[in-house]
C-alpha cells in the first residue's frame, strides 16, 4: 500500500475536506501516476451529494485525470516512467462481454469499474478518484497524452471531451450537418469545439445571455437564448442532430421540435430528477429520435485525444487550488463555469 492524499466528501450534505487513504502497490500490469491536474465534472457534484443515489462515503471524486507515470509493473509494455498520461471515467471492466469485446467498455454488461465510487477488482473496496495526488490504474485503461498540449486543458477531455466526441461520431456529424448544442458548460463547450472541427454548422442554445460572445469564440455559428420563444421558433424543423448537455430537468419538446425529418436529439446530461416526458406527437410527426449516450470506450477516447492533438483542441479552463473545490461546486450550480474548473494538484499539500 502507498499512502495517498486527496479531498473527499464524507457525507452528502458536507463540503469536501482533506482526506488520507491508501492506493494499492502497482501489480504487474499497473501504472502508477502522479496526478498533475484533475477536471471538475458536474457528475462529481451529483455523486458527492448523492444526487443519483448509491454514493459510498467517503467519496473522492475526479475522473478527468492527467499526470505523469511514476512506476510501472513488470508486464507493462505500453507506458514507461515519465510518460504523460490520462485516466477518464473507467479503470476496468469485465473485458469479455460483447460490449467490452467491441471496445465499448462503458456499456459493459457487468457495469464498468468507475474511477471513483466503483468496486476495486483488487481490493473489493471502493475506488477513489482524481481529487488526489496519485492513482494506480491497469495499463489498458490508461490513455496516452501528447506532451505538447497544455496539460491542464487536456484534463477535461478525459470526460467532457469523450462524452461529446462519442455521440458526435456515432451520429456521424460531418460537413453539411447543422448541429445544436444545448447548454454551455463543461460538456457544451467541448461539443462546440468538436462539432466545429468535424465540419458542422453549430447552433448553441443557452439560458445565459452573458455567454453569447464566448459561444461564438468557442465555435458556435449561431447562438439562441432558449428562453426567447421567437428565437426558438425560428429554428423549428432545421437541425440534423442535437446534443443536450443540460444538468437539470427541462422541457425536451422545446428542442425536439427543432429537429428536421429523421433528426436525433441525444441526451448526455443526467439530472437528479427526471425530465417531463416529451410528447409522442413531437417524435412521430417528423420520425424524430430521442437517444442517450455514455462517455466513450477506451480506444475511442484515445482516438478523441489524438483528434484533439491534431486540431489543437483543449478545454477553456479556470485553474483552481484544491481547497477552492467547494466554491467551484457552488459556481457550477449557478451555470457560472468558464468553461471547466481544473484543480492544480500542486496545491494539494499533506496536512
Ligand atoms: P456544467 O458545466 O454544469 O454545464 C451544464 C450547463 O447546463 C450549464 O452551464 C447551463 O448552460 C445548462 N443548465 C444548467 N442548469 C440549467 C437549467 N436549469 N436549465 C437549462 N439549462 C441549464 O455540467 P457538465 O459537467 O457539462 O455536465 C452536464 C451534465 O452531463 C451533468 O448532468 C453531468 O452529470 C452529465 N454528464 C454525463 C456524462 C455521460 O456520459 N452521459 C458524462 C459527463 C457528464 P447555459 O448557461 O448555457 O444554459
Ligand atoms: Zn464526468
Ligand atoms: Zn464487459
Amino acid at each position: 500500500m502507498t499512502k495517498a492524499i486527496g479531498y473527499a466528501a464524507l457525507a452528502a450534505d458536507r463540503p469536501l475536506t482533506y482526506y488520507e487513504f491508501n492506493r494499492r502497490e502497482p501489480t504487474a500490469t499497473d501504472v502508477e501516476i502522479e496526478i498533475a491536474y484533475c477536471g471538475v465534472c458536474h457528475s462529481d457534484l451529483h455523486q458527492a451529494r448523492n444526487e443519483w443515489g448509491g454514493t459510498i462515503f467517503p467519496c473522492v471524486p475526479g475522473h478527468e485525470i492527467v499526470g505523469h507515470v511514476t512506476r510501472v509493473g513488470a508486464q507493462v509494455t505500453r507506458y514507461k516512467v515519465g510518460d504523460t498520461v490520462g485516466v477518464g471515467c473507467m479503470v476496468d471492466s469485465c473485458r469479455t462481454c460483447p460490449s467490452c469485446e467491441a471496445g465499448h467498455e462503458q456499456y459493459c454488461d457487468s457495469g464498468f469499474v468507475g474511477t471513483y465510487n466503483g468496486t476495486d477488482k483488487h481490493s473489493n473496496g471502493v475506488t477513489y478518484g482524481g481529487y488526489s495526488n496519485r492513482i494506480v490504474v491497469d495499463q489498458d485503461f490508461v490513455l496516452r497524452v501528447d506532451p505538447k498540449l497544455p496539460l491542464a486543458g487536456v484534463a477535461p477531455l478525459l470526460c467532457a471531451g469523450i462524452t461529446t466526441y462519442s455521440p458526435l461520431r456515432h451520429w456521424q456529424v460531418t460537413t453539411g450537418h447543422r448541429v445544436g448544442v444545448v447548454g454551455l458548460g463543461g460538456l457544451g463547450h467541448m461539443a462546440l469545439k468538436l462539432a466545429k472541427a468535424m465540419g458542422a454548422e453549430v447552433v448553441l442554445f443557452t439560458t445565459s445571455t452573458s455567454k453569447v460572445a464566448d459561444a461564438k469564440r468557442l465555435g458556435a455559428d449561431h447562438v439562441v437564448i432558449s428562453s426567447d420563444a421567437a428565437q426558438m421558433k425560428a429554428w423549428r424543423n432545421s437541425l440534423d442532430f442535437i446534443l443536450n448537455t443540460v444538468a437539470a430537468p427541462h422541457d425536451l419538446d422545446a428542442y425536439l421540435s427543432l429537429l428536421r425529418l429523421d433528426g436525433t436529439m441525444t441526451l448526455v446530461g443526467i439530472p437528479a430528477e427526471a425530465h417531463p416526458s416529451p410528447s409522442a406527437y413531437n417524435l412521430i410527426m417528423k420520425r424524430r429520435s430521442l437517444a442517450g449516450s455514455l462517455i466513450g470506450g477506451i480506444a475511442e477516447t484515445q482516438e478523441m485525444l489524438d483528434f484533439c492533438a491534431k486540431h489543437g483542441i483543449t478545454a477553456d479552463i479556470e485553474l483552481i487550488a484544491m481547497d477552492e473545490i467547494n466554491h467551484a461546486f457552488e459556481r457550477m450550480l449557478k451555470s457560472d463555469v468558464k468553461y471547466r474548473f481544473v484543480i492544480d494538484m500542486a496545491t494539494l499539500k499533506q496536512k
